[in-house]
């Protein structure tokens, strides 16, 4: 299958292309030329399936055109070495539960899913090594460090703001050693990202070394996430509750939702969508006026949600301008929105804690309070994506709920690491120099 760039300046590509160069030349997003889509039958076929035989249908959907059945099968199967269960909280709220991967956070998938990809890709061409430049404010490196280690041919620079990552955060990309180099960036994750688009652009490093990204744009980091939106189908609708499904999905850079959108016109059964937002509410404001007005982002405690211009909201413009007709009206009429204060998600996290012994991460309290919000109706089941696990923001967790929580085995062995870091100022020379002596 070929793939197109939203901007529409730069040729079709295919998979391999775009996955290697994470973005379009004209700087727009890839999107597949073709949604295959699922009849009814196999729709309600997949309650009887287990998770890797559901995602290996909707990975087929995808990638079956570019990958040999066998391997697509085996890299579906390396990516979910875990479950993604969905689990009842109360009433009809149900919490599709993402982070039981190796980072306990939902870009587990992605990331392992593109690292497994590219590493095909790699081997079948025989190629050099390629690099796979990466910038985080936290969760994003932690995924794409550990979905890529130890994959054969390919070097993972993580660049992250010193200081400004949580010690569990740090812990995750910075004790893998292998083929993870952790560089300590003395500025900010805005200096840290523009440091990656500038070895992008500079001639004398393209020419020195294969370079690509890993940052949620990447069709192979974001695709893989609608999987998790039919299984979460499946599950219900083995208990009859599926019927009248609504997915309500915390918000950052809208690349979950938008997989989730993805399953939507692949037919998975889905009435609507929320999308949750904290304080950075520029998606509610473009559902509240029709205009999209990026802004810088404002710091909050759901942290992996302050995106000021979210990447994605050109997939989905692109996705509904598709279909045809309206686009804002049709957007509006499939997805509302909410957002919320820090002493908000603090409440929602306090109120469900106390009242249904539930424990909600400040991601995860969006989106339960915007389900809740949203006035749902007796005969419609509503899931809200658990994107992390409360224990990677343990401090915040702690101070609001007065607890002490238990923090996972998985999480405790990355503790117990060695930091290796090494330090960098923002001026790009400094990198570059560096990365022209690799
Ligand atoms: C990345 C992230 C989000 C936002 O996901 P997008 O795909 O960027 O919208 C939400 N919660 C957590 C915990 C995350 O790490």
């Amino acid at each position: 299958m070929n793939y197109y760039s939203t901007n529409k300046q730069a040729p079709l590509a295919s998979l391999k292309e775009a996955v290697i160069k994470g973005l379009a030349g004209d700087k727009g997003l890839y999107m597949p030329e073709q949604i295959n889509t699922f009849t009814p039958e196999e729709i309600e076929g997949m309650k009887e399936m287990s998770f890797h035989e559901i995602a290996y249908r909707v990975a087929r959907a995808f990638f079956g055109e570019d990958v040999e059945p066998d391997i697509l099968k085996k890299i579906v199967e390396d990516t979910l070495s875990f479950d993604t269960p969905v689990v009842h909280v109360h009433d009809n709220i149900y919490s599709l539960e993402l982070f039981h991967g190796p980072t306990l956070a939902f870009k587990d998938v992605g990331g392992r899913f593109m690292a497994r990809l590219l590493g095909y890709f790699i081997e079948k061409e025989g190629k050099e090594e390629v690099n796979v430049l990466v910038a985080t404010s936290g969760d994003t490196g932690s995924a794409v460090a550990n979905g890529f280690l130890g994959v054969p041919g390919i070097n993972v620079y993580v660049l992250y703001p010193t200081g400004k990552v949580s010690p569990i955060q740090e812990c995750q990309f910075t004790t893998l050693g292998q083929n993870i180099t952790a560089l300590e960036i003395d500025g900010t994750f805005d200096d840290c990202q523009a440091l990656v688009k500038a070895a992008f652009m500079d001639a004398d490093l393209n020419a020195h070394m294969n370079l690509t990204s890993a940052n949620s744009i990447n069709v192979a980091r974001f695709l893989p996430q609608s999987f998790y939106y039919f299984y979460a189908y499946a599950q219900l609708a083995a208990q009859g509750k599926a019927d009248e499904l609504i997915f309500c999905v915390p918000s950052g850079n809208f690349g979950n939702i938008t997989a989730g959108l993805f399953g939507y016109w692949m037919g998975l059964p889905v009435k609507r969508f929320i999308a949750a937002n904290n304080r950075n509410d520029i998606f509610l404001e473009y559902l509240q006026t029709g205009q999209y007005n990026p802004r810088p982002s404002v710091a909050t405690i759901a942290n992996a949600m302050d995106v000021g211009d979210p990447s994605n909201f050109a997939r989905i413009l692109d996705l509904f301008s598709q279909k045809g007709g309206d686009t804002y009206g049709n957007i509006k009429e499939l997805i509302s929105g909410y957002r919320y204060t820090d002493e908000q998600i603090a409440d929602t996290m306090r109120y469900v804690y106390t009242t249904y012994g539930y424990l909600l991460d400040p991601h995860g309290a969006c989106g339960y309070q915007a389900l809740t919000d949203s006035g749902l109706a007796p005969e419609e089941t509503g899931v809200f994506l658990e994107t992390a696990h409360p224990a990677k923001f343990k401090d915040t967790v702690d101070t609001i709920l007065d607890t002490d929580i238990t923090i996972p085995e998985k999480l405790r062995a990355f503790m117990q690491g060695t930091k290796q870091s090494f330090p960098l100022s923002k001026e790009f020379g400094e990198f570059k120099t560096y990365l022209l002596s690799r």
